[in-house]
């Protein structure tokens, strides 16, 4: 079964907001066996709405359209969609009724006319009830096709997605088992990757494809496959992974759909060693910590973080050698390993880890080359470090500092 997704909105065609609508729907869909074979942006422009509908139906099966359902004059999807089924819009009680509700509840004023026409929907349509808004999803079958239009609003999209629109796509249509495996990989490069699986990977039954996703230093490995017998495609795709992890043992972290993140992933084995983390950060301003803390549960195992951003207060406050920074640089092995040392000692941990370095684009208040970052870990027994170059642009310097972090202390905490 084949979808296509178009996104109504100038907003989106001048980069003032981010389509964040299509990756959400297509993620569903594929959950249920729906490949998306196209995503197309338009502008809140009638002509363009019907050429994109007319293009989309020859093409594919479902198509879900999100924007340009709401009560003001630049909203003129409805209108369009039922001038392209040769339709008059009619009032729908059910809607009307759902519009009153959600407007005493929320909002209490008297209801305006602009919101009670939002109860008008093409007559050959269904409505799709919106718990949160005004503005109702449609679902308009034509032969074996559906078009649904909802509206642009993300967490009122969402709703209608889960609640409304794949329970009705299940029932209408039988679609194959579609299974993603996302593979974590951490220290080795994309065509160093390729070379060392490259057997593996030629060996793959036709079904079920790689995919490569590099992003700063981490990997991502993407199986994905389809078949009818879920049980099969599942032990197939199981089969596969137990064959490659032997082949990248050092580099492989864990399997990101049910591990997690790689740092849900250490967090997780941290627990299980019974141990706890404190991190120590000057050129990844916080973001380390962050990595942690965004997941609930993380104070078993995350003790706290310092932000030691200038060079006075690794002085004062993590009793860095003022003589060690003048001669070693404030970017050395020396300074991040005493930052590393002293924030287990401060936070009782069993690991620290610290990370100092110039994320550019000048030179701050160290005389290391832009993109030099140290990293240092310690454990109860030792502390140790690494010198990295990450480049010229500040974000890709600070991204890959965090990266590199996670990597090494997984690498760390997996010895064990
Ligand atoms: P409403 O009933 O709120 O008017 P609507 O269907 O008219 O809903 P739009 O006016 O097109 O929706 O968009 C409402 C808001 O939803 C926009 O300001 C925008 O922030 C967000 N939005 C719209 N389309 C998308 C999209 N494709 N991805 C992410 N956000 C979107
Ligand atoms: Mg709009």
């Amino acid at each position: 079964m084949l979808a296509e997704i178009i996104t109504i909105g100038d907003e989106l065609l001048i980069g003032q907001v981010i389509d964040t609508n299509s990756a959400f729907i297509a993620k569903q869909l594929n959950k249920i066996g729906v490949s998306v074979y196209q995503i197309t942006s338009i502008q809140d422009d009638k002509q363009q709405i019907l050429e994109a509908l007319k293009a989309a139906e020859r093409r594919v099966d479902i198509i879900i359209c999100t924007g340009g359902l709401g009560p003001t004059k630049d909203d003129i999807t409805k209108k369009t969609i039922a001038e392209y089924f040769n339709d008059i819009l009619v009032k729908s009680d059910v809607v009307l009724k759902n519009i009153e509700d959600i407007w005493k509840q929320h909002v209490g004023t008297k209801l305006l006319q602009v919101n009670k026409d939002q109860a008008l929907i093409p007559s050959k349509s269904h409505p799709l009830r919106n718990k949160l808004g005004t503005a109702p999803g449609i679902w308009i079958e034509k032969s074996e096709k559906v078009f649904i239009s909802l509206p642009g609003v993300p967490y009122e999209m969402k709703a209608l997605i889960d609640d409304e629109v794949i329970p009705k796509l299940k029932t209408k249509y039988k679609c194959p088992f579609i299974l993603h495996k996302t593979m974590l990989v951490y220290g080795i490069g994309e065509s160093a990757l390729a070379a060392k699986i490259e057997d593996w990977e030629n060996n793959l039954p036709k079904h079920i494809k790689l995919a490569y996703l590099p992003n700063l230093g981490k990997m991502r490995l993407r199986l994905s496959a389809k078949g009818n017998s879920e049980a099969l495609i599942k032990r197939e795709v199981a089969e596969q992974i137990n064959k490659l992890i032997p082949l990248i043992k050092e580099e492989y972290a864990g399997v990101e759909d049910e591990d997690g993140a790689v740092e849900v992933i250490i967090a997780k084995q941290l627990l299980q060693l019974g141990c706890t983390l404190a991190v120590a950060e000057s050129c990844t301003g916080g973001a380390l910590a962050q990595c942690f803390t965004q997941h609930s549960g993380a104070s078993a195992i995350f003790k706290g973080g310092l932000v030691t951003y200038a060079t006075q207060s690794k002085i004062d406050i993590l009793k860095v050698s003022k003589l060690d920074i003048e001669k070693y640089s404030v970017v050395s092995s020396s300074v991040a390993e005493a930052m590393a040392a002293q924030t287990r000692r401060m936070f009782k941990t069993d690991y620290a880890i610290a990370t100092t370095g110039n994320a550019g684009p000048e030179k701050g208040d160290s005389n290391a080359e832009v993109g030099t970052v140290v990293i240092a870990i310690a454990t109860k027994t030792k502390v140790y470090s690494q010198e990295f170059n990450f480049g010229n642009s500040r974000l890709k310097v600070i991204t890959k500092a965090i990266n590199k972090a996670l990597e090494m202390l997984l690498k760390e905490i997996f010895k064990n």
